[in-house]
């Protein structure tokens, strides 16, 4: 857990949160400004920055929190219309938390 972290803190129980998910690795909340109807966070428990510092070890991470996503979408009745699954990396892509998490986001069509 890094102390200064926003999502650490979150998992932690320190930022009253509703997870939407949690299991033993990842939880899921919703994003407290949302961009779209529905906006959800999938975030790894364990503190890993950016994709950036992913290795191959962590594929199977990846992998299941892109298939909760699906399972999420399919939760908030948005998975026949379609959505979008989005990582920010590093500050030129847009990422403000340095903590690895992905982006679910729909409800309205996208640009
Ligand atoms: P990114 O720009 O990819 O780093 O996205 C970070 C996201 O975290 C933004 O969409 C923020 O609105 C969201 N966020 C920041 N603080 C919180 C919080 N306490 N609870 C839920 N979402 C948050
Ligand atoms: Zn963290």
């Amino acid at each position: 857990m890094a102390v200064d972290c926003v999502f650490c803190r979150i998992i932690a129980g320190d930022i009253p949160t509703p997870f939407l998910y949690h299991d033993e690795e990842v939880v899921a909340f919703n994003d407290i400004h949302p961009l779209t109807p529905v906006h959800v966070l999938i975030v790894p428990r364990r503190h890993i920055t950016s994709l950036q510092e992913m290795g191959p070890e962590e594929a199977p991470l990846i992998g299941r929190m892109a298939l909760l996503a699906k399972k999420l979408a399919a939760d908030k009745g948005i998975a026949e219309r379609g959505y979008r699954l989005v990582i920010n990396n590093g500050p030129e892509g847009g990422q403000v938390v340095p903590h690895l998490h992905l982006h679910l986001l729909g409800g309205k069509k996208l640009r």
